[in-house]
């Protein structure tokens, strides 16, 4: 996608806008945390895109069985779709913060629309949980200062990660997100893998078997899991009534 067109210098200008606006390393446009300053051996898992059923309630399943508890970034319109699954994520521990409303990639040319979208996501997952998400995922990680600042302002930290796999998204063999995925095991990573896709369902059965190898390895070689908030010492949530004082 980056680099369909033709022409070094586009390719290289592509290359530059994406580092700026989309990796999940760039601090170009504002501090977007992708990592803790842990040294133990600790990380949080995080989920995009959900709840996708069956495939969100199996991944729960596998934490719970676990003991292991992790952060997901929730769309609103999945939350409206499974707004059960979001609240037995809640009951058993997991951190839910918010991914926007639609997940649109046109919400992303004009930061009105995409503002919009983003606090339409908010208000939907503050409204079914009775409090407001203080953590935020940009889709696709785009970001620019105009975004993070506004969030900030809100009391919302944006939230980078480390994609578990690049191609996570088109479901390669569970062995091979899982080789990727624990290749990017540090103290204090912040790994993203893929409950949902976008604001669509679609098949995540090899996530759900990859996510098993991964945290069966993690914690067969001692590491131990928080959810982001705690892994940055940062509040995952905000009072109604701290909302409204804001
Ligand atoms: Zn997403």
């Amino acid at each position: 996608m980056i680099f369909g067109a033709g022409g070094a210098g586009l390719v290289a200008a592509s290359g530059l806008a994406y580092w700026i606006f989309m990796s999940p390393y760039s601090q170009l446009s504002g501090d977007f945390h992708y990592k803790g300053t842990e040294s133990e051996r600790v990380v949080a898992l995080t989920f995009d895109d959900g709840p996708n059923e069956p495939f969100t309630s199996q991944i729960a399943d596998l934490l719970h069985s676990r003991g292991v508890r992790a952060t997901f970034f929730q769309v609103g319109l999945c939350v409206e779709r499974n707004p059960e699954v979001t609240l037995r994520l809640i009951r058993e521990g997991h951190l839910i913060g918010g991914h926007s409303y639609t997940h649109r990639f046109r919400h992303l040319l004009r930061w009105s629309t995409q503002r919009e979208d983003i606090e339409q996501g908010q208000q939907r997952l503050t409204t079914l949980l009775g409090r407001q998400p203080a953590l935020f995922r940009p889709p696709w990680l785009f970001r620019h200062s105009s975004m993070l600042r506004t969030l900030r302002s809100q009391g919302i930290e944006p939230i980078s990660g480390e994609f578990a796999h690049i191609l996570e998204v088109f479901q390669p063999r569970p062995e091979r997100i899982a080789r990727r995925a624990l290749a990017k095991v540090r103290p204090g990573a912040i790994l993203i893998f893929h409950d949902g896709f976008n604001s669509r369902t679609g098949p995540r059965g090899r996530t759900v078997e990859a996510l098993k190898l991964v945290v069966d390895r993690l914690l067969s070689d001692g590491w131990s899991f928080a959810t982001v908030d705690e892994l940055l010492g940062i509040p995952g949530y905000h009072s109604l009534e701290k909302s409204e004082l804001d």
